[in-house]
């Protein structure tokens, strides 16, 4: 063996240090199927629509409530105010009706009665300045009342919509459960025929690589990085024995040869 043989072949020796044989390099597309398709469930589960319009309509109920709040408290603050206003005229009246009492009494002098009368004429304005205050402080509570009915309606749509989100997530959760359950069950099959030694390179492999440990050599390009292989790479993997495990040179995912592969 001459240097540039031996060279070759340590090379070759240290690339290609696992043998299985073809079938159960098959096997091994099996469980890289079933794995790509655990991955595509974990992301399925972490992206569903749902998810993000919960964390939205989260926000959005955290908002509401605090409208809520403070439309509550005004309007419990303006209910305060019509109490008070309406004291206020309904004073006025008495005063009012006790002079024009002490009036229609005739007691006292003249100049009483003009007193009488001047007061009877000046509670009548100031009833009627209380009654406009009166008035528009119940125009902004029945605005207010109006806008805590809005925005109780507003939230109780939010909470029917968030309902029927957790109904679908849980429902889109227990299908997706069920199918990483199935899976669980052949992967099982699938590992122990692939064997322990491919199945520990391929681990390895996947953890490293993005998801994906093993790939099929499809028209000459590796399925795992969609790289072209040089001509050196195909004319090793053409001498290589069938049972030989390959490894891409560009991306070090182990390769699968099947009918397709163009060597
Ligand atoms: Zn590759």
């Amino acid at each position: 063996m001459g240097l540039r043989d031996r060279s070759r072949h340590q090379r070759n020796h240290r690339r290609y240090d696992l043998l299985a044989d073809t079938s159960r390099q098959w096997r091994l597309l099996d469980l890289q199927a079933l794995d790509t398709r655990l991955s595509q469930i974990a992301h399925r589960r972490a992206t569903l629509p749902e998810l993000a319009e919960l964390v939205e309509l989260d926000a959005q109920a955290s908002s509401l409530d605090g409208d809520l709040v403070r439309a509550q408290t005004a309007l419990g603050d303006i209910q305060r105010e019509i109490v008070k206003a309406d004291t206020d005229v309904q004073l006025v009246r008495e005063r009012s009706a006790r002079d024009q009492a002490r009036m229609l009494a005739g007691q006292g002098t003249a100049k009483d009665m003009q007193a009488l009368q001047h007061e009877v004429e000046s509670l009548a304005n100031r009833q009627s300045a209380l009654e406009d205050i009166e008035l528009e402080v119940m125009e902004r509570a029945e605005a207010l009342t109006a806008e805590v009915s809005r925005l109780k309606a507003a939230r109780a749509q939010l909470t029917t919509r968030v309902d029927e989100l957790n109904a679908l997530r849980d429902k889109a959760f227990a299908e997706l459960d069920t199918e990483v359950a199935e899976i669980g069950r052949s992967r099982a099959d699938v590992v122990a025929g692939v064997g322990e030694d491919l199945v520990g390179l391929y681990e390895k492999i996947r953890d490293s690589s993005g998801g994906i440990g093993a790939a099929v050599l499809r028209q000459r390009r590796c399925g795992g990085c969609n790289l072209e292989l040089n001509q050196v790479e195909m004319n090793r993997f053409t001498a290589a024995a069938q049972d030989e495990v390959l490894r891409c040179e560009e991306c070090r995912r182990i390769l699968v040869r099947t009918s397709e592969s163009g060597v």
